[in-house]
């Protein structure tokens, strides 16, 4: 079965909830990619950015590979990862290039499960068929701690037995009271991560992380403002606390660093960044080598797949930016997503919201 022709549609979507975290996000822009074969089957990817104008660069990158996926045996998937890997060496193997290849990778794993029967999850693994997920889409730093209790306790009473706050720009004893008001609010049987998004230094993060502890966080997340894996190293051998991160890395290459300095406890890999689902499992596979777990970074309608498939898989990142594009979106139950029995990701795309949002 090949590849006869690729579309793809820059959107400007506003947000159901808006990111107040030191910086607004009131808009996001997904790019979806529409792959159609000889078979008449459609596969579905996504990249976005958040900005009207640069989301023109990504889908220009995309459409820069339309030539290279056109014409693409769709069952030769380690064939088809590599010649999008070369084509995209010119342009550089990190940011929009490789959102581009990940999009594209992604729907020819849509088309090769949907050619299958199968879900992505079964065909990819198959190890369980739900899985649990954190919240992430509220508690950001610029919130009171009157709307940190508000939402910790709704999200409880949603069914969600984890979730994540955020910190970095305020002084420790003030997080630290910001942290104590949703655990009083949330009780002792949720799971709290903490998202740091590069604010702190080694040391900071360490003295950071040792407070932490005290009140049980699941996981400090991206401490450092250092992108080198043996900085963060030294943060996560000095905490008893798991340390997490990896969203902005590109590829096992990227990764191979991280593990080479044994530097994270929890892998976060992102399915646009690291390079779609292929190089997803692969830095899974690599993962539980290492004896480690795998959570997902946004992206919870493809993601949710990858995470259900492997036995290292850990939690899905749950953050509904763009549910509203989909006819019927992942089901949430009891804090888990449970992967459908409908072929591919399951995903049929709203063409009414699509039209309404496409950019001009
Ligand atoms: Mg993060």
């Amino acid at each position: 079965m090949k590849v006869t022709d690729m579309i793809s549609t820059p959107l400007s979507v506003p947000l159901k909830w808006p990111s107040r975290n030191g910086f607004a996000i009131e808009r996001a822009n997904p790019v979806i990619v529409q792959l159609f074969t000889d078979e008449g089957l459609e596969g579905i990817g996504l990249a976005f950015t958040f900005n009207d104008q640069r989301v023109k660069s990504l889908k220009a990158c995309i459409d820069d590979l339309k030539e290279t996926v056109v014409g693409q045996d769709i069952f030769r998937w380690a064939e088809a990862w590599q010649k999008l890997w070369t084509d995209t060496r010119w342009m550089g193997h990190q940011g929009y290039p490789i959102y581009a290849l990940s999009a594209i990778d992604t729907a020819l794993w849509d088309l090769r499960a949907k050619a299958a029967g199968l879900p992505v999850a079964r065909l990819l693994g198959g190890y369980r068929d739900e899985v649990p997920v954190y919240a992430s889409h509220l508690l950001f730093r610029n919130w009171s701690i009157d709307e940190l209790q508000k939402d910790a306790a709704s999200l409880v009473k949603q069914g969600f037995r984890a979730m994540k706050m955020n910190m970095g720009h305020k002084p420790f004893q003030v997080e630290l009271e910001r942290l104590k008001a949703v655990r009083e609010v949330v009780g002792d049987n949720i799971d709290i991560m903490v998202d740091v998004n590069w604010a702190w230094t080694v040391p900071q993060a360490i003295q950071m992380g040792r407070e932490l502890e005290k009140y049980d966080v699941y996981w400090l997340e991206d401490p450092l403002a250092s992108n080198d894996p043996a900085d963060w190293a030294l943060v996560t051998n000095a905490l008893g606390l798991r340390v997490a991160g990896g969203e902005t890395l590109s590829s096992k290459y990227d990764f191979r660093r991280g593990f080479e300095n044994k530097a994270l406890d929890v892998l976060m890999p992102d399915l646009q960044r690291v390079g779609g689902v292929t190089e997803w499992m692969k830095v899974a596979a690599i993962a539980e080598a290492w004896n480690l777990p795998v959570a997902s970074h946004v992206f919870h309608e493809f993601s949710a797949h990858m995470v259900a498939a492997i036995p290292n898989g850990l939690i899905v990142e749950y953050m509904p930016w763009w549910e509203f594009l989909y006819k019927e979106p992942p089901l949430l139950k009891d804090g888990c997503i449970k992967i459908s029995n409908k072929p591919g990701f399951g995903l049929e795309l709203d063409p009414d919201i699509i039209k309404k949002h496409a950019m001009k």
